[in-house]
Order: C-alpha cells, then sequence, then structure tokens
C-alpha cells in the first residue's frame, strides 16, 4: 500500500510497522526506541501527540508478544501517560489497540488536551480519521505536532 505521511513523504509498504522498524523512513515522526519496541507520531494522523507503540518485530497477535515485550510495552505505557500529563497537563488518556490477521499489532495513546475538537472521545480515532486530510493541512496544528514530538523525545531520552 501507498501512504502519504503527516510530513509528506510517500511511502510504499506492506507493512507500516516494519517501515517504522526498518529505522529508515518516516525518521521525523520518531519518538523513542527500546530493544523491543519502537514510538512514533502516528504515520497518518497529525494529532499532537498521538503516540503509537510498535513492536520491532512482526507479531500480528497479541499473545504472540514475548514475556518481555509484554512488559517492556507496560513500561513504556506508563511514561507516555507521565509525558502526556508533563507535557500537555493532561490526565484524560484514550488508548487503543490494534492486531488483526497478518497485521503489525500495535497500542495508540492519545491525549484528550482540547487542541483539537473531539466531539466524542469514546470514537475519538475515528473521528480523527475523518479529520486527517485537514489537521495535516493546517499550518499552526503540524508546528503543534512537531513541538509535541520534540517534547516527547525529550521526555524519553531523558528516563
Ligand atoms: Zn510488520
Amino acid at each position: 500500500m501507498k501512504y502519504t505521511t503527516v510530513f509528506g513523504e510517500e511511502i510504499e509498504t506492506s507493512c507500516i510497522g516494519c517501515t517504522v522498524a526498518n529505522n529508515k523512513q518516516f525518521m521525523k515522526g520518531r519518538i523513542y526506541r527500546t530493544k523491543l519496541w519502537n514510538l512514533a507520531q502516528d504515520f497518518e494522523i497529525a494529532y499532537p501527540g498521538m503516540i503509537i507503540l510498535s513492536p520491532l518485530r512482526h507479531v500480528s497477535n497479541y499473545i504472540d508478544l514475548t514475556l518481555d515485550e509484554q512488559q517492556e510495552l507496560n513500561m513504556l505505557l506508563s511514561h507516555c501517560k507521565k509525558a502526556i500529563i508533563n507535557i500537555f497537563n493532561c490526565e484524560r488518556v484514550a488508548y487503543a489497540f490494534y492486531e488483526k490477521p497478518d497485521g503489525h499489532i500495535h497500542f495508540i495513546v492519545i491525549p484528550l488536551h482540547n487542541l483539537i475538537d473531539i466531539k466524542d472521545k469514546y470514537s475519538v480515532l475515528g473521528e480523527l480519521m475523518t479529520k486527517a486530510e485537514m489537521l495535516r493541512n493546517n499550518k499552526e496544528n503540524m508546528v503543534r505536532v512537531v513541538d509535541a514530538i520534540s517534547k516527547l523525545k525529550n521526555y524519553f531520552n531523558n528516563l
């Protein structure tokens, strides 16, 4: 599939998770990398502070994550929440978890910080998908996205 990232990069890939794990494209979207996981801004949705956590291995099913991967994920999710409180002074966060046959499992952390108007916090991801184009084309929003990535990088690099 062909994707245009939030930074206008054209990327052709059968798996976004593997592309991120390869560490050669979408460099502007990178936040942090551990031994087993990668943290990045969402590929397609320019929402400030939206973090995608993907395992470096192509894992499709939650039960195929190793205990080490699960433990590291748990630790990283806690840090995502702390970073969001720290950066946006925001306690409200939505979490999403995706697995599909042969797909690359990923976890999503979305701060509900009121920088973007969300009508229904229970369908935040669906709402953001419909706003993807608008968010990318909004220069002021893109400045906030880049700023959030930089602050998140700073938080994680100082752990
Ligand atoms: Zn993959």
